[in-house]
């Protein structure tokens, strides 16, 4: 697999009013699923326009550069990437202007057949102009519209061909659509604020907007939303799901509601389970700031032992998950997290984090809590070992970055340098997260791939290309 991938935030509106205000803010909301670039696109007049610019929301899209930016209807995007690409060429939502009309799309998620797709349609002379797996879902729908002039059949067709996970909002004109992949790999919700109603990734957004949580998008659904209402058009059949765990255990908000589970009550549960899975003879339980906060409390409650804050994170030293090489990840970890002293020394500390892909974190905090005089250092880890790449748009993707291909759980709690190390189970994290496994993504920790790709083994056969001629 080539091109960047990523797991981002969509958003989309239509309202009586200007909704680009309104846009920002939500996509301010959801920046933790993408900090490389942000865009909106509105439609006024017969027109969209697009703004979109590298950085965070609030860089990217300013008083300024917003400008003349407005319209009753629109979709905005942030967009993360683990290859730190330059320039806006791979930002979001994708414009194009077809004889139907204008047409804007936002994508979350990642194409899986686009290689394949997108040589088909170079040899019929199409050209592509991003290296994104995005651009192809325009390309798509723009064809398919032009052949029924219908954007439900120009999805529906889209949808047919494409593999993979998408959680997308599309404008054509002022009318505004949410799509989600009839897995319902990523996230997607609808709500309902006064001035209309909005598409969101993560119903987070809805809380500080004042708006009311509808429901989720269902896997397969398309949507169109109106200033007074909302039209469904969902999955006439069955299909099979592959809802991300990783979502629940890192990616998005404690504050949100995905498939009807709340993502903090999710992570409480996992460090629950993980203290009846794996307890530890220690005297106090700590979370690494922030993505472990929920998962530890969990721990703490499910084993008794007390709470305590250990390290206090710089919140400006930000994304040393994704820095390019080992030197600079180890010293922005260091960089990043300092440790409160009183809390730890001559304790029996246990330490819980969220995940370990490469074991970078964990081994540079065991450090810092042993230099900081704990007398014990236990880990524990609301992931099983991840030790498969992400298709579907999490930014891990070679089997030789993840510590748990290379060495045994003992190796690594020796290579971290800890007392002891334990992971939750897949049992226990499929508890925690209370769907049937079967209707969850658990590739990355199991190897099973919901969907074909070549040269990994395929969990169950698709039956979306059939079924889904109607
Ligand atoms: P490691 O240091 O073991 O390579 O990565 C694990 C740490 O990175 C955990 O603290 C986890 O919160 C964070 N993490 C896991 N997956 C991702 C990701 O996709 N992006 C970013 N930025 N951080 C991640
Ligand atoms: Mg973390």
């Amino acid at each position: 697999m080539t091109g960047p991938k990523h797991s981002c935030g969509v958003v989309g509106m239509s309202a009586a009013h200007d909704v680009v205000n309104h846009i920002h803010k939500a996509l301010n909301i959801i920046q933790h699923r993408g900090q490389e670039s942000a865009g909106i696109a509105a439609y006024r007049n017969g027109v969209i326009t697009t703004v979109k610019n590298s950085g965070l929301v609030n860089v990217a899209l300013t008083k300024e550069s917003m400008a003349g930016l407005s319209g009753e209807s629109g979709i905005g995007h942030v967009r993360y990437s683990q290859l730190v690409t330059k320039g806006v060429v791979n930002a979001q939502p994708i414009s194009l202007e077809t004889t139907h009309g204008s047409i804007a799309i936002a994508h979350n998620g990642d194409i899986t057949n686009f290689e394949e797709l997108k040589k088909k349609y170079l040899a019929q002379g199409w050209s592509f102009s991003t290296d994104s797996d995005s651009e192809i879902l325009a390309l798509l729908f723009s064809k398919n519209m032009s052949q029924t002039d219908d954007p439900i059949r120009a999805l529906r067709m889209m949808m047919s061909e494409v593999d993979g996970a998408y959680s997308l909002t599309v404008m054509v004109n002022e009318r505004v659509f949410g799509v989600r992949d009839p897995y319902g790999f990523r996230p997607l919700c609808l709500g309902e604020l006064e001035e209309g109603y909005i598409l969101v990734s993560e119903s987070a957004a809805l809380d500080s907007m004042k708006g009311t949580f509808i429901r989720d998008i269902m896997p397969g659904e398309i949507i169109e939303i109106m200033p007074d209402r909302f039209k469904s058009y969902p999955l006439s059949t069955n299909h099979p799901k592959a809802h991300c765990m990783f979502e629940w255990v890192y990616f998005a908000r404690p504050d949100s509601i995905i498939d009807g589970k709340e993502v903090y009550d999710v992570r409480k549960r996992v460090g629950m389970i993980l203290a009846r899975e794996s307890p530890a003879n220690a005297d106090i339980v700590m979370p690494v700031p922030d993505s472990g906060r929920a998962h530890a409390l969990g721990f703490s409650i499910g084993s008794g032992l007390q709470y305590e804050e250990g390290f206090m994170k710089n919140r400006f030293v930000e994304r040393t998950f994704i820095l390019p090489d080992q030197k600079q990840r180890e010293r922005a970890v260091s960089m990043k997290m300092n440790p409160i002293r009183s809390t730890v020394k001559d304790r029996r500390v246990v330490i819980v984090d969220d995940s370990i892909v490469r074991g970078t974190t964990l081994k540079k905090l065991v450090k810092i809590l042993r230099d900081a005089g704990a007398k014990e250092v236990h880990v524990r880890v609301g992931c099983p070992p991840v030790i498969a790449p992400c298709y579907y748009g999490v930014d891990m993707r070679t089997r030789d970055q993840f510590i748990a291909n290379s060495y045994s759980v003992s190796e690594i709690r020796d290579i971290i340098g800890a007392d002891s190390l334990a992971y939750i189970s897949i049992d226990g994290l499929v508890e925690a997260i209370d769907f049937p496994e079967n209707d969850l993504c658990l590739a990355c920790v199991n190897s099973k791939y919901p969907t074909n790709i070549p040269g990994e083994k395929h969990r169950f056969q698709s039956t979306l290309r059939t079924d889904f001629a109607q």
